[in-house]
């Protein structure tokens, strides 16, 4: 191919992705409205368990959610289902990233509980398949990743708002190689999902009581899509003038979560999707790592909760699997319970977890042998549910 054919093909590939980037924006525009639960019943939780070490942490999360909403499950307000045809076995099988029959039953669901889900990458053993993480997100339209992050000694309380549908990631395996020297990927950013999640964040800190709202961007070279990013922000930040706004590049944002004087000035962070999926790691760290923190994929009709880590394969292999800690997806299933409206039984679950795995720590949990398993942090946390005087025990530790 002679390099004019080149250009005319990469082109061709670039106008199939604007139009339906388009058509995406459309959708958009013309609006949802946000699920009721409340009017909802039962209340269908899809449990997906994932690859790797995702069946056994998700098995431990819904062992401690059957046990907390024993009633609510028995009246038919709750409904746990579990979902099949999602492991790297079965999509690669029919090599689909997020095979129809799977979609149509999570479409059936109100909310998704989700173990990691193994993505393929160049050089390893699967053939080249979307992630399916970012295809439901995508399919779902769960267009806000919220990812809390507490060290209460560190006087540490961040909660991060990653737009989760557009980004680096959206076109992340629709890049094009235009010759064999040129390679090129896609970012996208338009003003509908910039001011959806920026709102969202806003929203929470409104509503939290929360006077700071920071974005983060590299407006400064990225300049026309995170130029669009910031502004947005910027526009939806003067409709909240009880909140200081302020803005950060990324890189210095990176450096600022490890200074002890800084760091703890932040509260609310607002960031585009590949921003967001590197800060949120490196702000879990400072928890305990990332097997402690959960993360929610919020749409206006759909929600999906999710740990923040991947299936850890290398666990699996060395038989370490039982070892995980199931703390992650117990995060995500205290943010799926306050999402369904079941705030009181959230904030019992959140307490346990704070007691079992940060201030009392009876039952430690290493990743290997040494440490207790899954199974045992679980049996821990339902025993520390049990405490009818928990509240009294948990706040002894907040002083
Ligand atoms: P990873 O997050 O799976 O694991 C990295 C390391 O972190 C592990 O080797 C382990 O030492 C530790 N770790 C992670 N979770 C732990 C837990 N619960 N308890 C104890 N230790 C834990 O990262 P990776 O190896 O880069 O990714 C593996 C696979 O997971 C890849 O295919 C990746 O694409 C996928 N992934 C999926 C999701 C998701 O489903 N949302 C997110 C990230 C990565």
């Amino acid at each position: 191919m002679n390099q004019t054919e080149a250009i005319e093909k990469a082109l061709e590939h670039f106008a199939r992705l604007l139009e339906e980037q388009l058509r995406r924006v459309d959708q958009m525009k013309a609006g949802e409205d946000w699920a009721d639960y409340s009017r909802i019943k039962p209340i269908v939780v899809g449990v997906v368990g994932g690859d790797g070490i995702g069946p056994y942490i998700t098995k431990e999360a819904v062992r401690v959610l059957e046990y907390l909403l024993v009633e609510e499950i028995s009246g038919g307000k709750v409904l746990l289902k579990d979902i099949p045809g999602l492991t790297i076995e079965e999509r690669v099988s029919i090599m689909k990233a997020l095979p129809e029959d799977t979609l149509t039953e999570l479409k059936k669901c109100h909310v998704i509980l989700k173990g990691p889900l193994t993505t393929p990458k160049k050089g390893d053993r699967w053939p080249n398949l979307e992630s399916a993480n970012v295809s439901m997100r995508r399919e779902l339209d769960l267009f806000a990743n919220v990812r809390p992050v507490k060290v209460p000694e560190k006087g540490i309380d961040w909660i991060f708002f990653r737009e989760n549908t557009e980004g680096e990631y959206v076109l992340g395996s629709r890049g094009f190689n235009v010759t064999d020297d040129l390679a090129v990927d896609f970012k996208v950013i338009t003003n509908q999902g910039a001011e959806r999640i920026v709102r969202l964040a806003f929203e929470y800190a409104r509503n939290n009581g929360i006077k700071r709202v920071s974005a983060v961007t590299k407006a400064n070279v990225i300049k026309t899509t995170d130029g669009k990013f910031l502004e947005t922000a910027r526009q939806v930040a003067r409709e909240y003038p009880e909140i200081q706004f302020d803005d950060w590049f990324v890189d210095i944002m990176a450096a600022k979560l490890v200074d002890e004087k800084r760091r703890r000035d932040f509260k609310v962070i607002v960031l585009p999707n590949l921003y967001g999926d590197i800060l949120t790691d490196e702000a879990a760290e400072f928890q305990g790592g990332v097997g402690t923190a959960g993360s929610a994929n919020i749409g206006k009709r759909y929600a999906m909760f999710e740990a923040i880590h991947g299936s850890a394969p290398r666990m699996v292999d060395e038989g370490r699997a039982q070892f995980a800690d199931p703390s992650s997806m117990m995060r995500a299933a205290v943010m799926l319970l306050r999402h369904i409206g079941m705030a009181e039984k959230a904030s019992r679950m959140e307490m346990a977890l704070d007691i079992c795995g940060q201030f009392e720590r009876k039952v430690c949990l290493t990743g290997r042998s040494d440490g207790a398993t899954g199974a045992q942090f679980a049996d821990y946390v339902m025993q520390t549910l049990k405490d009818p005087n928990l509240k009294t025990r948990w706040r002894s530790y907040q002083s």
